[in-house]
């Protein structure tokens, strides 16, 4: 205020008359301009007006004031129709590739593997491992139509990544009711997703697998005559449906053999026994060492021999290598010396003559030195942390 008024007594005192008027932003504001604006410019001197002085700069913005247009340039120009638009492209789904099926350069036969692989089919003669009564094969058992065995099949398939036979096979059952019975494409298009999440919510990664087995069996619908389609291509074209789950799919619902369905047993052991020349890093390098060499006529077997196998004896963690006829005829270079633990079970074998075979049960956490394969791609397949991988993508390494 003291600002304002030593100006306009400067301005008095120079004989210059002021004229009045309103604001145009408040009426009850009056503004005192010189009445010869001009002359004012040229008569009075230059002083410096004290640049703290906010009244003297809201005067000021009074003058300068412009009402706003209605509308900015800045949103002229937008609404402007002669300006092109950018046209943003959908980008097409991408092809996916081919499964590899072959090797450029085989790799070499493992010295002793017959004798190895006849030993082992030896020692599972003898032991009942969960795969035996409730692998992927057998969820096809309640289902009389050939397309609903099929479809079965791929399910449980699908819903055994990361999770245990008995888990698996359970799932299925109730999966089964949920949906009315039969397992079929139609009856599952038109379950609910929450009441097949529902159903099999004990399986790992339940929440994505709801949802996959929801879209493949759209896609088998529209793309496969309600089918399952029989080529690794096309069956690894489903969501959630990776190379394992396609060569045993084919194995088991359509007979057809045309690759080695390989999971983590397979991957461990294999790796265990030396039969890679650099350890393999992932199932799928496994794979396609494996029927570089092995006989073609085998390529089914070997899946269910060595999944038995891992169950049992040569376990992820703390492998039964007492028990192991590998390690007692010096064929396995990962065999080691057992570590003498009360928590251990002795494991007791069946009468010679028994026609029944030994479920030998196995303790989870006695303390072995680890094998020398690959533990990095091991635990990344084996120890996954239940509650947190519910809400991830499934990693493709895991699709298998
Ligand atoms: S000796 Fe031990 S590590 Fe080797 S295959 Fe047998 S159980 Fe597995």
């Amino acid at each position: 205020m003291a600002s304002s008024s030593s100006r306009i007594t400067r301005t008095t005192a120079r004989s210059m008359s002021l004229r009045t008027r309103p604001s145009i932003l408040n009426s009850s504001v009056t503004i005192y301009e010189p009445e010869d604006i001009e002359a004012l410019s040229t008569s009075v001197s230059p002083e410096p007006i004290p640049e703290s002085s906010r009244r003297t700069k809201r005067i000021k913005r009074e003058y300068d004031y412009e009402p706003p247009a209605s509308s900015t340039p800045r949103k002229r120009q937008k609404s402007d129709a002669s300006i092109p638009r950018k046209v943003v492209k959908a980008t097409p789904p991408k092809k996916a590739k081919p499964i590899p099926q072959a090797l450029a350069e085989p790799h070499p036969a493992p010295e002793n593997w017959r004798e190895v692989y006849d030993t082992i089919k030896e020692m599972r003669s003898r032991i009942t491992a969960p795969v035996d009564t409730m692998g992927c094969d057998q969820a096809q058992r309640n289902e009389s139509d050939p397309k609903n065995r099929r479809f079965s099949t791929l399910v449980a398939l699908m819903l055994s990544s990361q999770t245990k036979d008995e888990v698996t096979d359970a799932a299925v059952i109730k999966l089964r009711a949920a949906v009315g019975g039969s397992l079929s494409i139609d009856a599952v298009i038109k379950t609910d997703e929450s009441v097949i999440a529902e159903a099999i919510n004990k399986v790992g990664f339940w929440r994505r697998k709801s949802g996959y087995i929801k879209k493949a069996a759209e896609k088998l619908r529209d793309d496969f005559d309600s089918d399952v389609p029989k080529t690794v291509d096309e069956l690894c074209s489903l969501s959630g449906v990776g190379p394992k789950m396609a060569f045993l799919t084919l194995q088991v619902a359509w007979n057809l053999n045309h690759g080695i369905g390989v999971d983590v047993h397979v991957h461990r052991i294999t790796n265990r026994l030396g039969w890679h020349k650099k350890p393999t890093k992932n199932p799928e390098e496994t794979r396609l060492n494996l029927q570089s060499w092995l006989p073609t006529e085998l390529h089914r077997d070997i899946n269910h021999l060595l999944v038995g196998f891992g169950q049992v004896i040569c376990v992820p963690v703390g492998p039964r290598c007492d028990t192991c006829e590998l390690s007692k005829k010096g064929l396995c270079p990962s065999a080691q010396k057992v570590v003498k633990t009360t928590k251990r079970k002795p494991i007791v074998p069946s009468a010679p003559d028994s026609p029944a075979k030994v479920k030998i049960e196995l303790e989870e956490d006695a303390k072995y030195p680890k094998p020398p394969i690959d533990q990095e791609s091991m635990a990344q397949l084996e120890i996954m942390p239940k509650e947190e991988e519910e809400d991830l993508p499934i990693p493709k390494s895991e699709i298998l």
